[in-house]
């Protein structure tokens, strides 16, 4: 039997078993379904897209795989190079691997050795958001702060190196005066928090950040692993408030396959980069760098900027705008609109049950989780399907 993610097996209903998918589809034996979650938010540009197997093709018949540690090759720095021109700042120096939770994880570590590396090893804390998630392996959990998944993490108790405050200026101000001189480094999914309920809140905030560790002298750290790429209506949100790292994963690679970056600035490059070894990070996924990967996560990058896809953004939200402003109903408790996210956050949890089964009759696939109905479409679709899926979310919503 297979452990399917977040799930209690024994009491699931069974998955749609998927044997085709294009464009903005999925086909299962009897029914062709749009995927409005774009596969967890990664196939930004559509299942079989041409371009992207084509370039995939194309490095398999050369070599899929070689280790980076002591071997590199044109994927791997093709990449590295376009990232430098396509993320904002300095932002110039990445390190790749398997994972956005690895990602987050390389963040982190870079945060404290960072101090450690300018004698500075006091600064163990880190600040984050309520209702933060940055992954599911251990110190990504501990930051994070959502009890629905994370509630193993009760065995252990209450982090001490870890404080998550709400995204209010008030909180942050006060968070900074009392830990300022602990902390290494501030984390937040940036104007979107994802899986902790599609919760959206102000720029304003961020630029305050940005100030306070400037003078408290920590770390700034956006995972735009969900963020980025488009999905906020900004390419990322790393081009209205610059952090020192960033944490690129999901759509990065369009959907075809797992891999992430942590991309650091000068100022933090520059804390590793001298003729101690102990300096050094120490750290290397057997995968970093996949060629596979990095051509892909190439030929991405090529189409999003080729293609105009944050047009595509743009038009995808006027349209989810038009469609969902000003809805409401007895049993909801808020909509939410930001890029190409919508949520629809319901009052009590019960009154979603049943709608992914719902979604599923009218070819919609959809995926609720405890009070939220979204959306995060793939850029490629069409205002039709992007209709018919608001409509859906809409629909669930007469009789009753
Ligand atoms: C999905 C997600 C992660 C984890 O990425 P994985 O590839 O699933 O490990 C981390 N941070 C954010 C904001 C995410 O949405």
């Amino acid at each position: 039997m297979i452990w399917y993610p977040y799930e209690q097996l024994k009491t699931m209903k069974p998955p749609y078993k998927v044997v085709d998918a294009k464009g903005v589809y999925l086909y299962t034996e009897d029914k062709e379904m749009i995927d409005s979650v774009s596969s967890w938010w990664s196939t930004i540009y559509g299942y079989k897209n041409e371009k992207i197997n084509e370039a995939l093709i194309g490095q398999v018949k050369k070599f899929s795989h070689v280790m980076l540690g002591g071997l590199t090759h044109e994927p791997v720095e093709r990449l590295s190079n376009q990232l430098k021109d396509f993320l904002p700042g300095d932002l110039d120096y990445p390190f790749f691997s398997d994972s956005g939770s690895v990602a987050v994880e390389v963040a982190l570590k870079m945060a404290l050795q960072y101090y450690m590396n300018k004698g500075e090893a006091g600064r163990t804390m880190i600040l984050a958001l309520t209702h933060a998630y940055h992954g599911d392996t251990f110190k990504t959990m501990e930051v994070g702060d959502d009890e629905d998944y994370h509630f193993v993490l009760e065995a252990y108790g209450k982090s001490k190196y870890v404080v998550n405050i709400p995204t209010e200026i008030q909180a942050l101000e006060d968070a900074f005066e009392k830990y300022g001189d602990k902390l290494n480094s501030f984390i937040v999914e940036p104007l979107l928090q994802g899986a902790g309920g599609m919760r959206m809140y102000d720029i304003s905030f961020l630029e305050r950040a940005r100030e306070l560790c400037d003078e408290h002298n920590v770390l700034l750290i956006f995972d735009e692993v969900a963020t980025g790429f488009g999905r906020t209506g900004n390419r990322f949100v790393a081009d209205l408030v610059l952090p020192d790292i960033i944490c690129l994963g999901k759509a990065l690679t369009g959907g075809y396959l797992g891999h992430a970056a942590t991309v650091a600035n000068k100022k933090v490059f520059d804390a590793f980069y001298d003729d101690n070894p102990r300096h050094a990070l120490m750290h290397g996924p057997t995968f970093m760098g996949n060629p596979i990967a990095c051509t892909l996560a190439s030929k991405c990058l090529e189409i999003f900027q080729e293609e105009d896809f944050m047009s595509k953004i743009k038009r995808i939200e006027e349209i989810e705008r038009e469609e969902m402003e000003g809805f409401t109903h007895d049993k909801i408790e808020e909509v939410r609109i930001m890029g190409a996210c919508v949520c629809i956050e319901v009052k009590d949890g019960k009154d979603i049950e049943g709608f992914q089964e719902f979604a599923y009759e009218r070819g919609v696939f959809a995926r609720p989780f405890v009070k939220y109905i979204y959306s995060m479409v793939p850029y490629v679709i069409s205002e039709e399907e992007l209709r018919k899926v608001m409509r859906t979310m809409k629909e669930w919503f007469e009789n009753k």
